[in-house]
């Protein structure tokens, strides 16, 4: 504790005041901690206002005889808004960035709500009547209806746009229901979550041996006084849902309130039917379709204690939640749990922090962790739970690896190995369900001279403009588009053409392959809006497909009871990445697609196509096996000094001038250089890996060391420096940014 505050007199939303400078007085210094409300004397007049202490710290910007002191704590000094203050200042302290920034971020903006009406459809006639309904029906025709009758049984109450948007059924189908008598639709005022009465999802479970040993040992370690994370690694299907569910009922029981992250795309009508099934009205969901009103008015909600449970992507773990007691992450080896945007924070760091500070537990679950939280494990500063079968026995599926340069030598040109075409067909046949991906869009695609080797890119941006069906070049990161050269800008040679090897192109092979095929496409291309997610995802689990083709995104966390066949192809592409996690992102991406596939009655089978079929990452997914992975994974990381064996904090400089933002690195640099004490190992200042992108110019400075302190240092150098530099005279036009420990190279 230093011997000055930063206080923050106004916290009205709108308007974020900076914060003010006061002396601590001596008496007051042990009691003061950040967050606190206390007393100050303000103005001319020094009438004593409330503030909030957002930091303290040994240096003042005036000096001492233009302070004052802090008159004293207020009353009831720790509150939420001091807690969520103190948040936002430890989350500038370990990102970087301004103050105001990081309580944009956890701060929702308030808004006036509009008067919003959200619908609930009731069933207006009993099981046996749905039941007979859904008989009756044309099964191909009335998909829709039959699906809707089939949710209606398993809960008398729906929400509308929970019908709509994970269901995708349509406000037609709703009417013609609400005509025929069969449901209401009421408007409501606020949305709630639908009654779980004579749900076959209420129905509670009886854990298994394994699933019981994990939540009692978690919470004999809590009584304890353990309090470390608990990293669950569990297969799919091995009931980590299941376990999160008993913790959370625990913990609610005794009156304190769950935060569960789970990444938004896996966030089905199945897994919201279990929560709400379980937990009622005591439940709500944030999703990005949420306006910032319904936000905001989610966040008094919480505040009031009108909430038990929270489920949302990172930013759920903002909710004002006077009593925290237990944060799920689930598949916490997801990338969007880290913020691309300042302040970069990774969920797990942030809810590590709260749960410390809210005596909470902390629950991860992944069936591919990411390597950072199982080397904590193997450190002791997380405890590890292992979850080894799949619920039922359900046995894992049976994964070939395709060697493609094989097939090639034996004559087969096309881009599906014999092995994966059998197995389609095969499918197709039994009315089985197949899905394939492409490891990643944009692989392929772009315009080359085969002549001079010219590659077409984006004047906007430093990547390559791909050729889509429309006959233009895109550019996947500005949009920009622009007509296909007929001759080579450079050479003049006619032999300018496109590689295709993308989503797009596949999809035109595989109607010529399988005309009768019903086949579905999802990729960026296919997704802009995000409803467009679920209207393929919905339609796909409703048999209106035989074949799902898309990007990795398909595989992430869906389940599709009838997808017996999963495809990976060019399944080593991601290898090639120039970053350090390009082993484990393709082994997380292939263990996941293979744990997708079959179920208990019916087996599955994967096909892995790939160019390296003795890579590691490809031979381990395969062979289901994690840990391998992780030790193959860390001696490498180890040899090279990556994280986790060390930590990194990417600087990024934009500048709009070419050399500006190399040169401000240049002097950032040597700032740190000069910090004094131990020094981190830097790296650069080069280009960006896009040196380019949207007219602005990117350099990167890396900074390395073992400890994060070191380069919290750095961090903290770099921004007095940069303060400076950017307010000195003719000082060019440059953004700084960091990112501590990045998820994508920049
Ligand atoms: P994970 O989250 O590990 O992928 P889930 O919790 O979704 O696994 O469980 C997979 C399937 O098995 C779900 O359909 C779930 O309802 C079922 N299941 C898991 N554990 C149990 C249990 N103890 N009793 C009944 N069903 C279970
Ligand atoms: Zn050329
Ligand atoms: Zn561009």
């Amino acid at each position: 504790m230093g011997r000055y505050a930063s206080v923050i007199i106004d916290i009205a939303l709108e308007k974020l005041d900076r914060p003010f400078t006061y002396k601590i007085p001596a008496e007051l210094e042990d009691k003061l901690e950040e967050g606190m409300e206390v007393c100050i004397p303000f103005g001319k007049g020094n009438t004593l206002r409330k503030g909030y202490v957002v930091a303290t710290g040994d240096r003042a910007d005036l000096p001492d005889d233009m302070l004052k002191y802090i008159d004293h704590i207020a009353e009831k000094s720790v509150n939420m808004e001091g807690r969520t203050l103190a948040l936002a200042a430890w989350m500038k302290k370990n990102y970087g960035g301004t103050l105001i920034t990081a309580m944009r971020t956890v701060l929702p903006v308030k808004k006036k709500m509009k008067e919003l009406n959200y619908g609930m459809i009731h069933a207006l006639v009993d099981e046996e009547r749905l039941k007979n309904e859904i008989n009756a029906l044309n099964p191909i025709r009335f998909a829709a209806r039959i699906k809707l009758y089939k949710a209606l049984l398993s809960a008398q109450e729906l929400p509308e746009d929970m019908v709509k948007d994970k269901l995708n059924i349509s406000a037609a189908v709703l009417k013609t229901a609400e005509k025929d008598g069969i449901i209401k639709i009421e408007k409501l005022r606020r949305y709630r979550a639908p009654v779980a009465a004579n749900s076959r999802y209420s129905a509670k479970t009886e854990l298994n041996d394994e699933q019981r040993a994990v939540v009692d040992e978690i919470l004999r370690a809590r009584e304890k006084g353990d309090l470390r994370p608990a990293l669950l690694h569990g297969v799919t299907g091995s009931g980590k849902t299941e376990v999160y569910l008993e913790l959370i009922e625990k913990i609610v029981a005794e009156g304190r309130q769950a935060i569960v992250l789970i990444p938004e795309i896996s966030l089905t009508f199945q897994t919201l039917m279990r929560f709400y099934a379980r937990f009622g009205e005591r439940v709500s969901v944030m999703h990005s379709k949420l306006s910032d009103g319904e936000r905001y008015d989610q966040y008094e909600r919480a505040r009031k204690g009108e909430l038990d449970i929270i489920i949302g992507p990172r930013s759920a773990l903002f909710v004002p939640f006077e009593r925290t007691g237990i944060i799920i992450i689930d598949e916490e080896h997801e990338g969007s749990y880290k913020s691309e945007k300042m302040p970069k924070y990774h969920a797990r760091e942030v809810a590590a922090y709260l749960a410390e500070r809210e005596n909470a537990l902390l629950v991860m679950g992944s069936a591919t962790p990411s390597l950072e939280s199982y080397y904590r494990t193997q450190k002791d500063e997380y405890r590890l739970f292992s979850l080894r079968s799949r619920f039922g026995n359900a046995v894992l599926p049976k994964v070939y690896i395709e060697d493609m340069r094989a097939e090639l030598k034996s004559g087969n040109k096309g881009f599906l190995s014999r092995r994966l075409s059998e197995l389609l067909t095969e499918r197709m046949l039994k009315g089985e369900q197949s899905m394939l991906f492409i490891n990643r869009r944009g692989i392929a695609g772009f315009v080359s001279c085969r002549s001079c080797g010219y590659v077409v890119n984006c004047p906007h941006c430093s990547v390559s403009l791909t050729e889509h069906k429309d006959g233009f070049l895109h550019c996947h990161y500005c949009g920009h588009k622009e007509e296909k050269p007929g001759i080579c800008p450079k050479c003049a040679s006619k032999y300018i053409a496109g590689f295709k090897a993308g989503t797009e192109r596949m999809e035109e092979e595989l109607k010529k392959l399988y005309p009768s095929a019903g086949i579905l496409r999802m990729d960026a291309d296919t997704t802009k809006n995000k409803a467009d997610y679920d209207r393929i995802l919905s339609s796909f689990a409703n048999g209106e497909a035989d074949i799902l083709l898309g990007t990795q995104m398909i595989v992430k966390g869906h389940d599709f009871p009838n997808v017996t066949l999963v495809g990976a192809l060019a399944a080593d592409m991601s290898l090639n990445l120039s970053d350090y996690h390009s082993a484990e992102r393709t082994f997380q991406l292939l263990a996941q697609a293979a744990g997708r596939a079959g179920r208990a009655e019916r087996k599955g089978e994967v096909v892995i196509q790939t160019y390296q079929p003795e890579h590691y990452a490809i031979q381990l997914a395969a062979a289901h096996d994690y840990e391998d992975f992780y030790e193959q994974e860390m001696s490498y990381r180890e040899l090279a000094d990556f994280p986790p064996v060390c930590h990194m904090l990417t600087m990024q400089f934009f500048s709009s001038d070419v050399g500006a933002g190399m040169e401000r690195a240049v002097r950032i640099a040597d700032a740190i250089r000069a910090m004094g004490g131990e020094i981190p190992e830097i790296i650069g200042p080069a280009e960006a890996l896009i040196g380019k992108l949207k007219d602005s110019y990117r350099t990167g400075l890396y900074i390395r060391h073992k400890d994060m302190k070191l380069l919290n240092r750095a961090k903290d150098a770099a921004e007095e420096a940069e303060a400076e530099l950017a307010t000195a005279p003719g000082a060019a036009d440059v953004m700084l940014q960091f990112d501590f420990d990045p998820v994508n190279s920049f």
